[in-house]
């Protein structure tokens, strides 16, 4: 299936907006957050502490009297040069390319399965400014497989789970970790759509350098064609 037919499927799966975010906040409190340069109030603070980002976020949901920020799709990002596990060193292979819909919202905050799947994998993938704990559904509806991953879950969210295991739509899969489990972010969820997992197990690549953003942007659709946020 062509890319476009393949995103369109995609947007037609569900006529009304799929959720991955605990179900009662309404989208009336989500305020979308950019981390690029574009946002000047990033050089007003150590954007490589998870701390200060908690601050921030904080402070930003407050403001606009939201619940959950969100963004980040094919986002350009500098945060990620803290860590040697997204470097490189010829300029167009460093890893900065954001490929999910990122979800900044409160530690322990219930994540739901997008869409009816299985268990696929799941695993910690415990280095530095990675994942933390992950779980990958795999979905087949109309003879079409994809996978949806969910990155910086909690440790608990890993526990007693069975690869193979059904999973209904929108119940919950997980639960937000912290700073000191999810890789060192503030609490967030990364949240990815793929079609080919190339052989990967309970991890995939979620940012992509310049150079291979082509293949990555294809292989990874826009996950708000499934969850249909106001951006
Ligand atoms: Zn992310």
């Amino acid at each position: 299936m062509s890319t476009a037919k393949f995103n369109q499927f995609l947007n037609q799966l569900s006529e009304y907006p799929l959720r991955v975010i605990d179900s009662k906040f309404s989208y009336d409190r989500y305020a979308p957050l950019v981390i690029s340069d574009k946002n000047i109030d990033l050089s007003n603070f150590d954007i490589y502490s998870s701390l200060e980002w908690e601050k921030y976020i904080n402070l930003f949901l407050e403001d606009k009297n939201a619940k959950i920020a969100f963004g980040g799709y094919l986002e350009k990002r500098n945060i990620y040069d803290r860590s040697k596990y997204f470097k490189c060193l010829a300029e167009n292979k460093r890893r900065n390319i954001h490929l999910g819909i990122d979800f900044w919202c409160k530690e322990g905050t219930k994540v739901l399965a997008v869409l009816d799947g299985e268990i696929h994998s799941f695993k910690n993938n415990n280095h530095y400014g990675d994942y933390g704990p992950t779980i990958i559904l795999k979905h087949k509806i109309k003879e079409e497989v994809f996978y949806t991953l969910y990155g910086h879950l909690s440790l608990l969210s890993i526990e007693n789970l069975k690869v193979g295991d059904f999973i209904l739509k929108g119940s919950v899969i997980g639960y937000l970790g912290n700073s000191l489990i999810n890789g060192d972010y503030a609490p967030h969820l990364h949240f990815q759509i793929i079609k080919d997992l190339e052989n990967n197990y309970g991890d995939y690549p979620g940012v992509s350098s310049e150079e291979n953003i082509e293949f990555y942007s294809r292989n990874c659709p826009n996950p708000n064609l499934l969850l249909k946020l106001p951006i």
